[in-house]
């Protein structure tokens, strides 16, 4: 750390970041013993720079041995092998309080350091994030640890859970057969199961909700033992980016408590490459803006020159708060050092983009069907987020922000993919598109969009034309490859009158496929080439601009 911190500094980052494990601090119960900690905060004060801790309590190779050889230890186990880890299960509480008191000593303790400038939580997964179990490592004591993305919903304190939430929503269990279309005897029969052997929507999804929601309610709390311990400390919850319903984030949600709590979110997984950096984190971003809150970024790994420019112009077109680098993907890349200081001073012009085009995020139907986006290297949805954002800048919206009033904010909903939505979803772009609202909807292979229930008179009428002040554009061709798709949209979009004038001007920028563009509210235009080559970039008013390959630039209005 002592040879790191100079070049540290010399490249501008304010802080640093460690992993403050549990067993590092709590050696036998109830004694905490911070003297390593100290140490670090003591180098950092020496050379100027702050402290931005990850705090992690429940992950298998932060657990003390004294908790560890306990009663109390009570792994995750799955659905898929009925196998255990040491990873401490969200539904049993046995580890509640151990949490509620680690948080409080460390905001004792560190909670009016000036060297603090932020704390980060760890609440659940391999590492210390606000998800289930996944690909990964980090076994007790760093030996094996069983662990794949997955359901980690079968330990009795899981099934117990399951059933208590069932019984609240459906009272009898006569309108839960009729829901599931089952022949349950009461309650007591139920178990927790995988969800592709459910054969009733509702059955699948009422397991979905149960499972993310979980994992929400549990970060939830977290963020406020967090809070209570420390209540002037900036707090950001360790989250992903995108949202398969095995990993259990569900972003809408934790914007909205995050913000609540006045706290922000660490998105953990961002890509070397911009488009598909953009796919999976879009999602977060937009309910982090919308809800109100702060944005940070991590790479999810492998970091490379280009990818500094990616990363950098990912946060200077969100205005992000705080950017966030492991030291050996800047380090140990000799090129990315350069790339970091000739980019990195455009960061003081970060800001908010202005965007009037949401992408539907489609939550019912990723919690129907793995088709969507579970696997990420093989999602049509994700590949078409891709090409769609070579045509412009656009934000998600999902059922919940859908729910909170958020499509009011834009002027044109897009769908990508996704043809099966709630009831009140339905109805409520129906009163959007009404309202003067259009909306783009591709009817392969799919067909038109229905209720969870198969009911499908609202999209029908569409179809006859009946959108009062509003329209619907189906699009009836082949939505892949999405550049097809992405073309067809960028057209509607110029010949709409209802976008923002600035916007307007830059659906008219004539650019390579890899050149993007965003609108931001101080009035600058974002580019960023992301070919091989130069790019020879003409804007709506004739200016040419030629920039060089992996390159950003700012352009006055
Ligand atoms: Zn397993």
């Amino acid at each position: 750390m002592r040879n790191l911190l100079p070049l540290v500094r010399a490249l501008g980052f304010g802080g640093i970041e460690s992993y403050v494990k549990w067993n590092f601090v709590e050696r036998s119960p109830g004694l905490f013993d911070w003297s390593f900690y100290d140490a670090v905060n003591d180098e950092l004060d020496r050379h100027g720079l702050r402290w931005f801790p990850l705090l992690i309590v429940g992950s298998a190779y932060t657990l003390p041995a004294w908790f560890h050889d306990s009663e109390e230890n009570a792994g995750f186990e799955c659905l898929e092998h009925r196998m255990r880890n040491d990873i401490q299960s969200i539904f049993c509480g046995l580890q509640d309080r151990y949490v509620e008191r680690f948080l409080a000593e460390f905001g004792r303790h560190y909670g009016r350091r000036k060297t603090l400038l932020g704390v980060r939580l760890g609440p659940s997964g391999n590492y210390g994030e606000a998800q289930y179990p996944a690909r990964g490592d980090w076994g007790y004591q760093w030996g094996p640890i069983h662990t794949h993305i997955g359901y980690w919903a079968a330990d009795a304190c899981a099934q117990r859970r399951f059933r208590e939430w069932l019984r609240e929503r459906y009272r009898s269990i006569e309108a839960l057969n009729q829901a599931w279309g089952e022949r349950y005897g009461s309650f007591e029969e139920i178990t927790t199961f995988l969800p592709a052997t459910a054969l009733a929507r509702r059955k699948r999804i009422d397991f979905a909700d149960w499972y993310m929601d979980s994992m929400s309610r549990w970060c939830e709390r977290w963020a406020e033992w967090a809070r209570q311990a420390m209540p002037e400390t900036v707090i950001h919850q360790s989250s992903g980016g995108w949202v398969p319903v095995e990993i259990g984030t569900d972003y809408s949600f934790q914007a909205r408590s995050m913000a609540r709590l006045g706290g922000g979110i660490r998105l953990t997984n961002e890509s070397d490459n911009y488009a598909d950096n953009f796919a999976i984190t879009r999602m977060a971003s937009s309910a982090a803006r919308f809800y109100g809150a702060p944005l940070g970024y991590e790479p999810g790994g492998f970091g490379s020159a280009r990818g500094v420019i990616a990363r950098l112009y990912n946060m200077l077109t969100n205005g992000g708060e705080h950017l966030f680098y492991y030291h050996a993907n800047l380090f140990g890349n000799d090129q990315a050092i350069d790339a970091w200081l000739e980019a990195a001073s455009l960061l003081e012009e970060r800001a908010r983009p202005v965007i009037d085009v949401a992408a539907f995020y489609p939550d019912t139907t990723i919690k129907l069907d793995d088709e969507p986006l579970r696997f990420r290297w093989g999602s049509v949805f994700l590949v078409k987020a891709q090409a769609l954002r070579s045509a412009l800048d656009y934000d998600f919206v999902s059922e919940q922000m859908i729910d909170d009033g958020a499509l009011e904010r834009y002027r044109v909903l897009v769908f990508l993919w996704g043809y099966v939505t709630e009831r009140r979803i339905l109805e409520r772009i129906d009163r959007w598109v009404r309202a003067g609202g259009t909306l783009i909807y591709p009817t392969q292979p799919r067909g038109l969009l229905e209720t969870v229930e198969g009911d499908q008179s609202i999209s029908q009428r569409w179809r006859q034309g009946e959108t009062g002040k509003g329209r619907v554009i189906f699009y009836p061709g082949d939505p892949v490859p999405g550049e097809y798709y992405a073309r067809f949209v960028r057209n509607e979009l110029r010949r709409l009158g209802s976008l923002r004038p600035q916007i307007r001007r830059a659906l008219e920028i004539d650019k390579p496929e890899f050149v993007y563009w965003s609108v931001l509210e101080n009035g600058r235009l974002a580019l960023l080439n992301f070919e091989d080559e130069q790019a020879l970039i003409r804007l709506e008013d004739g200016r040419q601009l030629r920039l060089p390959p992996y390159r950003m630039a700012l352009v006055g209005e």
